[in-house]
């Protein structure tokens, strides 16, 4: 069953929560190019150092420290590349979200948790499936 979620009560409490969740931050094309250019890398640099290819073998995902959490997560959880993130990390949990996800962000157990609007309810896209 689909949870209804009212995403106008949504507010990002930035606790980077939603970075530390274990699993693949898929690249879409021309990404990598401008991620290894804002961190003054070349592609083949970037990708080598940054980058793992997914258990399907049809994207590149981020790499992630040991204990899960995204390898450009920084101290104050702030994302070192901010002005150039993938667009899954900018589609959540708009775009796009997880049961995974949903139990680890607490602002959005506390959407989930609070009314609902079906009007102003943005359809929601399917999983993304990159994100584990
Ligand atoms: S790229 Fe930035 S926003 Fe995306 S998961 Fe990593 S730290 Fe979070």
């Amino acid at each position: 069953m689909k949870t209804l979620i009212d995403l106008n009560s949504f507010t990002c409490l930035r606790c980077g929560a939603c970075c530390r969740v274990p699993g693949y931050v898929a690249l879409e094309p021309g990404e990598a190019e401008a991620i290894a250019a804002f961190l003054g890398l070349d592609t083949y640099a970037f990708t080598e150092k940054y980058t793992r290819v997914t258990l399907d073998r049809k994207a590149l995902s981020l790499t992630e420290e040991h204990d899960g959490r995204c390898v450009f997560l920084q101290a104050g959880n702030t994302c070192r590349i901010q002005p150039v993130k993938p667009a899954q990390c900018r589609g959540f949990p708009f775009l796009w979200r997880s049961k995974k996800l949903e139990r680890g962000c607490p602002a959005l157990r506390a959407a989930v948790s609070g009314a609902f609007n079906l009007t102003t309810y943005p359809p929601l896209q399917p999983k993304c499936p990159m994100r584990r």
